[in-house]
């Protein structure tokens, strides 16, 4: 896996080059926004993965911008998606944990689009995202969970298919387009390959897998679980723009966390902060208005709200966090090449009975602090240190901190804010679950 990187810049120069064309883009255009979760960006073609995952989402990056260097803020779902949406880091915006529900009435690109005449609706099909466990159903008018089919071990129907997920959108989306000529923002979010990794027999042959025996890895199933998101992200796309004018949708495409496979001990996201976990996909599309390139400086999820709000032209309000990208998509402005990148790992899931200010405190893992490639990582519960050099050791093999090394003023000022917001929970709902949501998050491996 070395030199991904490097592999993804030689894809990148062979990806045919198709020339925008000025001709019928909207000034408001619809936005598409799909996400899979649990899809670390380097297990993507289109990233340079030797197999063949991602046709589909392959095509979508070729056509806009990709970004080949961004990163989740936390690894962990619910965190990560309701940063996503209203650009707060999870000690401020209060979901640190699945389980944990987000502020009310935070700011969120969503709602803003809302007020600029957007219908808004959201179709997730992971049980962390209902809004009794999350909070987030008021930054959309439509917000619907979509549970259609049980986890392995799990009593309650707490997932759906990406199939199911598609249809439901679809479904949404001809009502909408039957009733309305108000632009929409629709948003799907398919849970595969989240664990536990079911082998996709149909895509074997796609990933060049051979059906030799019984036993397929971990990788290769999590590997034919992707190219299963990919070929309904096809779908989705092939019939959204049946219905709408391709130039007429900004499709904004990204994964929420990446996964750990066994590398460094760890099978799973949430727990650490090495890149495994933090680097996912991101691509723009929006033909006659982006221009076809790969974006080498670093990106966070939380720059979306900023960016997308951006393209559009709207208002952003100061507070907002992140960086717009939008001078770079659309004009080939350069990018912050200097940023400095902040993460935060916190316990999976609550249990319902704990004091939710314990629940906070109690639950911060790791902290670390990314600068041009030099990455250092500190481990709250035992006092760990340790630096990386990503433009050497990507995988993150090769400690460099000394033995007994303090973090770095800078990281450790970031603990002390991460700490400082995790200690205010005055305004925070109290945790929502029942024990048919306890059982759902133990079958995704939530609770220790
Ligand atoms: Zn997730």
């Amino acid at each position: 896996m070395r030199g991904w990187r490097i592999t993804i810049l030689l894809v990148a120069a062979l990806t045919p080059y198709a020339a925008p064309s000025s001709a019928g883009a909207a000034s408001q255009p619809h936005v598409l926004l799909v996400s899979i979760d649990t899809l670390r960006g380097m297990n993507l073609s289109s990233y340079g993965y030797p197999r063949n995952t991602s046709p589909n989402i392959d095509r979508l990056m070729a056509g806009g911008a990709r970004f080949d260097n961004a990163r989740t803020v936390e690894p962990l779902t619910a965190p990560a998606l309701a940063s996503m949406l209203t650009s707060l880091y999870p000690h401020e915006h209060g979901s640190t944990r699945n389980g944990l529900r987000v502020r009310p009435n935070l700011f969120s690109f969503t709602k803003s689009l809302g007020r600029r005449g957007y219908e808004t609706a959201a179709f997730v099909g992971n049980w962390t995202l209902k809004d009794e466990l999350s909070g987030l159903a008021e930054h959309f008018e439509t917000y619907e969970a979509v549970l259609t089919r049980k986890r392995w071990f799990g009593l309650a129907k707490s997932e759906a298919t990406a199939d199911d997920l598609v249809d439901e959108g679809l479904q949404w989306l001809d009502g909408h387009l039957a009733g309305s000529d108000k632009p929409f923002l629709l948003w799907v979010h398919m849970i595969e390959p989240h664990a536990p990794y079911r082998l996709r027999g149909d895509f074997l042959q796609q990933i060049g897998v051979k059906r030799a025996g019984t036993f397929f890895s971990a990788q290769k199933r999590y590997d034919s679980e992707i190219a299963f998101a990919d070929d309904r992200t096809g779908r989705l796309l092939d019939e959204v723009f049946k219905r709408v004018d391709r130039e007429d949708v900004l499709v904004v495409f990204f994964s929420d966390h990446g996964e750990s496979l066994g590398e460094h001990g760890y099978l799973g996201h949430g727990r650490h902060l090495y890149e495994y976990s933090l680097y996912i996909p991101l691509g723009f599309s929006w033909p006659g208005r982006i221009a076809p390139r790969v974006v080498g400086e670093p990106a966070l999820i939380v720059d979306l709200p900023r960016t997308i709000l951006g393209l559009l032209g709207a208002e952003v309000p100061e507070f907002v966090n992140g960086h717009d990208w939008s001078g770079v998509l659309l004009r080939g402005e350069p990018g912050p090449a200097d940023r400095v990148s902040l993460f935060q790992a916190h316990r999976s899931s609550v249990e319902p009975k704990e004091e939710q200010t314990r629940l906070r405190a109690r639950g911060l893992l790791e902290v670390a602090r990314l600068d041009a490639g030099s990455k250092e990582i500190y481990r709250v519960v035992n006092g760990r240190h340790k630096q990386f050099d990503l433009a050497t050791d990507e995988t993150e093999l090769e400690d460099l901190s000394p033995e007994g090394a303090k973090p770095s003023a800078e990281l450790a000022a970031w603990l002390e804010t991460v700490r400082a917001g995790l200690a205010v929970a005055d305004d925070l709902p109290p945790p929502n679950l029942t024990s048919e949501d306890l059982d759902a998050l133990r079958a995704l491996g939530y609770i220790d």
